[in-house]
This record gives C-alpha cells, sequence and structure tokens, in this order.
C-alpha cells in the first residue's frame, strides 16, 4: 500500500494551471446533497456542480451501476459497439425527438459535433455558400475554439487568434434582430432553450416558435444547447418538450452522467445520413463506463415521480428566495425554470454575487454564480425537503453578514 501525499488548497496555486479561481475548502466526501471538506465542515449543496450531480453525490443506484461495469468492461474504442451505449441511446430515441445519437465526453463536445454537422449538412445539401452560424449574445456553448466563438461573450473567445467564420450574434428574444439576421445564408441557428450562463434568461414563446418558422424557411437547422437545460432540469426532461418546439439537432452533457463525464448530440435520421463513417469521431465517446452510468441516472430522471419532484422543490426554493428578499431586499428578480433558479441583484447590491458564494461557503453553503449580478442554484433534482430548508437557513445567517 502506499500512503497518499497530503494535500490542500495551497497545492492548486503551486501546480495548477490559474485559470479557475477555486473557493478555500476541498470537499472530499459527498452523500445525497451534503458534502463535507477535509475539515469535516459540512455544507448543504445548492450547486450541484453546475447543473452536473443531478442525483446528488454518491446515489446508490449510480454507484451500483459504475461499481458493476467497472468489473465488467472499461473501455473498447469505436471500432466496437458496446451494450451500455446501445442501451443509452435507444433510450434517447425513445424519450425524444431524435432518431440518432452521437456520443462524447462533454458539453463542448457534443455541440461541437452539433456544429460541424449542420455545416456538413448544409454543404452537402445546399451548398458551400450556407454556412453562417446564427447565435446569441450572452450565450454559452463551450470552450473549444469553434463553441466558444458560437457563443456571445467576446471576453471567452478574443485573444486566440482567427476565429472559426461566418458566426453571428443577436440579442436573445429580439425577434427584430432574428428577422433581420437570419437568411438563406444561414445554415442554423445554435440556442440554449434557457440561458444558464448568461444569467438565467427564458425565451418568450413567441420568440422560439419564430426561430423555428425561419428555420424552415430559409433551409436552416435548429440546434438547441441542452448541456445545461437538459435531463429534467426545468421540470421536463428536454426544455424543448415545455416549449412546445422541436430542434433538429440537441445536444446534451452535465446531468446526463449525473457526475460522470458524458455527452450526446441527438438529431434526425436524415440529418445524421451526413456523418458518414471517418467524417467525425472521439476516442472515449460511448465508453461502456459513461454509457452504463448515464442510463442508471436516466432510468431514475424519467420516472413521472422524479419530474414531479422538480417543480415541487422550484416552489420551495423560489419562496424561500422570496422570503429572503423581503428580509433583506437584495433581489431585483427571482426566476429560472424548474431546478435552474436565478436570483438577480438589486442596484444596490450590484457586482456582490460573488461575494454571496464566498460568504455561504463560509455558512456551509454551496452556491454558483451566472456573471456578477445573478446568484444561481442548480440543486440535485432529488435534493430532499429538509436540505432545501437548511441550506436557506445558511444563506439567511451569510446574507446577514454582508448586509
Ligand atoms: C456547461 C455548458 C456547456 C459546456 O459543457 P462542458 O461539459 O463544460 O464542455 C455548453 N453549453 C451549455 C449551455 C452549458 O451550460
Amino acid at each position: 500500500m502506499t500512503t497518499e501525499m497530503k494535500v490542500d488548497r495551497s497545492v492548486f496555486d503551486d501546480v495548477m494551471v490559474p485559470c479557475y479561481s477555486p473557493m478555500e475548502f476541498v470537499p472530499v466526501e459527498g452523500k445525497g446533497s451534503r458534502v463535507w471538506d477535509q475539515e469535516g465542515k459540512e455544507y448543504i449543496d445548492f450547486a450541484g456542480g453546475i447543473a452536473v450531480s443531478c442525483l446528488g453525490h454518491c446515489h446508490p443506484a449510480m454507484v451500483e451501476a459504475l461499481t458493476e461495469q467497472s468489473k465488467k468492461l472499461w473501455h473498447l474504442s469505436n471500432v466496437m459497439t458496446n451494450e451500455p451505449a446501445l442501451r443509452l441511446a435507444s433510450k434517447l430515441v425513445e424519450h425524444t425527438f431524435a432518431e440518432k445519437v452521437f456520443f462524447a465526453n462533454s458539453g463542448a463536445e457534443a455541440n461541437e459535433a452539433a456544429l460541424k454537422l449542420a455545416r456538413r449538412y448544409a454543404a452537402d445539401v445546399y451548398g458551400a455558400e450556407k454556412t453562417e452560424i446564427l447565435a446569441f449574445v450572452q450565450g454559452f456553448h463551450g470552450r473549444t475554439f469553434f463553441t466558444v466563438t458560437v457563443g456571445g461573450q467576446t471576453s471567452y473567445s478574443d485573444g486566440f487568434g482567427p476565429k472559426p467564420a461566418d458566426v453571428t450574434h443577436i440579442p436573445y428574444n429580439d425577434i427584430d434582430a432574428l428577422k433581420a439576421h437570419l437568411s438563406d445564408n444561414t445554415c442554423a441557428v445554435m440556442m440554449e432553450p434557457l440561458q444558464g450562463e448568461g444569467g438565467i434568461v427564458s425565451p418568450d414563446p413567441e420568440f422560439v416558435q419564430q426561430v423555428r418558422q425561419l428555420c424552415d424557411e430559409h433551409n436552416a437547422l435548429l440546434i438547441f444547447d441542452e448541456v445545461q437545460t437538459g435531463n429534467g432540469r426545468t421540470g421536463d426532461l428536454y426544455a424543448y418538450q415545455g416549449l412546445g418546439v422541436t430542434p433538429d439537432i440537441l445536444s446534451t452533457a452535465k446531468s446526463l452522467g449525473a457526475g460522470f463525464p458524458i455527452g450526446a448530440m441527438l438529431t434526425t435520421t436524415a440529418i445524421a445520413s451526413h456523418f458518414k463513417v471517418g467524417v467525425h469521431g472521439s476516442t472515449y465517446g460511448g465508453n461502456p463506463l459513461g454509457c452504463a452510468v448515464a442510463n442508471a441516472a436516466l432510468d431514475i430522471i424519467t420516472q413521472p415521480e422524479t419530474l414531479a419532484g422538480i417543480k415541487e422543490r422550484e416552489v420551495l426554493f423560489k419562496a424561500g428566495l422570496e422570503r429572503l428578499n423581503q428580509k433583506y431586499h437584495i433581489f431585483s428578480d427571482i426566476r429560472g425554470k424548474g431546478l435552474l433558479v436565478g436570483a438577480e441583484l438589486n442596484e444596490a447590491w450590484q457586482g456582490r454575487a460573488r461575494d454571496i458564494l464566498v460568504a455561504a461557503g463560509k455558512h456551509g453553503l454551496m452556491l454558483l454564480v451566472a456573471g456578477a449580478n445573478v446568484v444561481r442554484l442548480t440543486p440535485s433534482l432529488v435534493i430532499p425537503e429538509q436540505d432545501i430548508e437548511e441550506g436557506l437557513a445558511r444563506l439567511d445567517k451569510a446574507i446577514a453578514t454582508l448586509v
């Protein structure tokens, strides 16, 4: 037996690439929606690993799926297919509009596949001129160079040299801008059916309908990035199902693996046929281990009780935030859908979302932000009611130290 090296937060600054600024504590263990750090201090988890740990930490069904598969087969490559991948793809097809599935390992990779497929489809069917990707200001689609360029924050995409070309950004929910820009040169529209990183912004129902209609009129594909909104997060299995607008391509990741890295791109048979053998691929994509875990997660998420429970918890969270707002007058808006909840800070509290996150950490609560002015909650979809109450009580104490 080797003894494990002793490490703490200071090691991060010594040996890690400094593109993150992690909090001062180092979590070592989690169960459900509670997490413990190196000092044994307990936290309530309202962050859910950024909309990933959708069944909490170490859910027994997930531990079992991972353990069982880990004794059978971990990896093959795409030279062979495997049972967990075939089962997972079949379930995704059964529960969505999609007829075909491509597996990746992350949201960015699922989106990269979606964008490349849209470009290839347009080139094959309509010719080389149809390349424009229409996307939205404040949108977020991942950090590969194509996806970050399609994302609507230039601070994330500038400074890396020439960008993938013919990407246009328009304001979200702006029907006039949409009509002005969508044309026969548009290859695809990529959008989140509720902007997550951009500040928890819901789409206007007429806006999404317009996007679908204009895409149809101009033979452009509609890509929904459901990396954050998917797998029950908004109360429907996928957010498009609650909007009544069906995309041509859908990307999913985050909660799909409930804490194990996996992503997927879903589409129709007709569109998928343009990814012929050798056109795209991934070494780890669709590996047995990730797919076995995602299968177990999806089985739980798709249960009607799980989906109904998300809407019940949404009510508890929003009511709790309202109560805090009555006491401290700090939010101008409490919004979002399902367990993708945002609370926007008012004038007096501008720029202080991170202060609240840090104060919450000190009081044993894990939170998220979406920009400088929005406190974001993306907890487990099955977080127990008593953890919601306890977490809100800790948030109350944390805010009290800031007023
Ligand atoms: C998190 C996120 C991504 C990127 O996913 P990664 O797994 O980090 O690559 C893409 N799109 C949306 C909407 C996201 O929230």
